[in-house]
């Protein structure tokens, strides 16, 4: 989000440097890689507390490791591969922090087998909006029957914070303010909260052996053969992660027939594709295989076989990581194509044009039904756009392309109602991002928890950082 200003910048290094900067600060805004697509990592006047100084990778155990806020997943995932290990719960973009990624709950492609940032931490040690440190194990705190958490500072107040009632839609990704549950733990609390509770300084992450990996990419004739290949290699991973299959997936994204059309000729030619036909779509599927992955790739090609998908699969197979490159290099190259459409709209024609993009999830099952309601709501509203994402997991970004301000308008209107739509399908118009300080996120996630929602939002901040002090206005507007 352009336009912001900040009252300085601080680097601290330890968790009491942390401490004693926000003790005296009147307002901070901690920050990761500012990777952000919400706005909640640009400052509006707030002293910015960078955490890239919050470093160290201390391995615990082959399931565990400690790890400062400051340290970028690729680094993590770098320094862990040395002892054969891996973190699951990637976002696309593996620069962001490790405190980013928990502050923000990030989730990417494999969240279908893994599940979001939320499931890998173990514990984490935040400062606190007077500067206190806590440190919080899972399970060691929960909510109390009635619905309260109380905190005992060490300067000597109790805190009693309020669990909101609001309840979640039952999807595998959500970055939609406070998590809240009957009987929570207090750590899921901190967990998404986009630094508007906590500094998180340190964090403990459950980590697994190192998967060998392969990657497919499937050209579809359509979209509804895209659906019929995602439902038939989710029900083969369901069947391997049982022990009964060799087809264990892992994620699989989509790229829609509006992408691919955007796509140019050099990146099919450098992923060794021939340009697909104008109706054709993309799964780029992600496999975890054993030693022998004859057996993965036999099963594999059975069930495209069974969907009648005419087009033979390129495939990166584990270890040749410049093919699996290339694969990854098409993926990357469609919110390019699109940001470059924007900014040249933005160039040419109004300089405030901007991205319009969603971030809907639906139940999997509500997949083709959702598909059809942000094809129809943009359509309607006569916008040109693009649709991609991680298809596995039911979490997709239509985008507008905006030609003009007006559209651009209309573009956001769109999102509101496609939102409305989401929620009515049991789904959540904030998979992954969060909110931050967009107004529109801010609006959607009204719309799923309703006044009182946010309201009970605020009764938590309230509890835990009456001045108002960390991250003000992000997820929702100060008071
Ligand atoms: C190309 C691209 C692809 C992306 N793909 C994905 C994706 O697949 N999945 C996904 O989930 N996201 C994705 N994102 C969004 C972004 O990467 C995530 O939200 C990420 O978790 C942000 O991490 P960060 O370190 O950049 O945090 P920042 O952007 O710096 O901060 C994000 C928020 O967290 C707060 N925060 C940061 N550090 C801390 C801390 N230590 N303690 C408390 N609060 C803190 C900030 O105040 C802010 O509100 C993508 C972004 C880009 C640019």
């Amino acid at each position: 989000m352009a336009g912001g200003f900040t009252a300085g910048i601080a680097f601290p290094r330890t968790a009491d440097e942390v401490a004693a900067l926000v003790g005296s600060a009147r307002r901070v805004l901690p920050i990761g890689a500012q990777s952000s697509l919400t706005g909640g990592a640009t400052p509006r006047g707030e002293l910015l507390l960078a955490t890239r100084g919050l470093t160290g990778v201390t391995v615990l155990s082959p399931a565990a490791v400690r790890v400062g806020a400051g340290v970028p997943l690729a680094d993590l995932q770098r320094e862990i591969a040395t002892h054969r290990l891996y973190y699951p719960p990637v976002p696309t973009f593996d620069g962001a922090f490790v405190g980013g990624t928990i502050a923000t709950n990030a989730a990417g492609a494999a969240t279908f087998k893994y599940g979001s940032t939320r499931r890998w931490v173990e514990a984490i040690t935040v400062i606190l909006a007077d500067g206190a440190r806590l440190t919080l194990g899972r399970g060691e705190t929960t909510a109390s029957p009635d619905g309260w958490f109380e905190l005992v500072y060490p300067s000597g107040p109790v805190v009693r914070v309020p669990v909101p009632t609001y309840r979640m839609p039952d999807v595998p990704k959500l970055s939609a303010g406070y998590y809240a549950r009957p009987g929570m733990d207090l750590l899921d609390l901190f967990i998404g909260s986009e630094g508007t509770l906590g500094i998180v300084v340190e964090a403990t992450l459950r980590v697994i052996p190192l998967p060998r990996r392969a990657l497919v990419l499937v050209t579809c004739d359509s979209e509804s053969q895209a659906l019929a290949v995602t439902a038939a290699l989710r029900h083969e991973a369901a069947v391997s992660w049982r022990g009964d299959g060799p087809v264990d997936v892992a994620a699989i994204e989509y790229i829609d027939d509006r992408s691919v059309r955007r796509l140019p000729d050099e990146v099919f030619v450098r992923a060794g594709l021939a340009r697909p036909r104008p109706s054709a779509v993309i799964l780029l599927v992600q496999l975890e295989v054993a030693e022998d992955e004859a057996a993965a790739m036999e099963r594999l090609t059975d069930v495209l076989a069974s969907c009648e998908v005419a087009v033979d699969p390129v495939v990166a197979v584990p270890g040749d990581d410049r093919a699996a490159a290339r694969l990854l290099e098409l993926r990357e190259a469609v919110p390019a194509a699109i940001n470059a459409l924007i900014a040249a709209a933005k160039a040419r024609v109004d300089p405030h044009i901007e991205k319009t993009a969603g971030d809907v999830i639906v139940p999997f099952e509500r997949l083709g039904a959702s598909l059809a309601l942000y094809r129809e709501t943009l359509e309607r509203q006569g916008l040109d756009y693009a649709i991609w994402g991680h298809l596995s997991d039911g979490n997709l970004h239509p985008n507008v392309v905006p030609r003009s301000l007006d559209e651009m308008h209309r573009g956001r209107e769109a999102l509101l109602e496609i939102a409305r739509g989401v929620i009515a399908l049991g789904g959540a118009p904030l998979a992954e991002h969060g909110v931050g300080r967009s107004a529109l996120k801010q609006q959607l996630l009204r719309e799923l928890y309703g006044d009182s929602g946010i309201e009970e939002m605020r009764a938590v901040k309230r509890a835990l950082d009456p001045s108002w002090k960390l991250a003000p206005g992000v997820i929702f507007p100060t008071p």
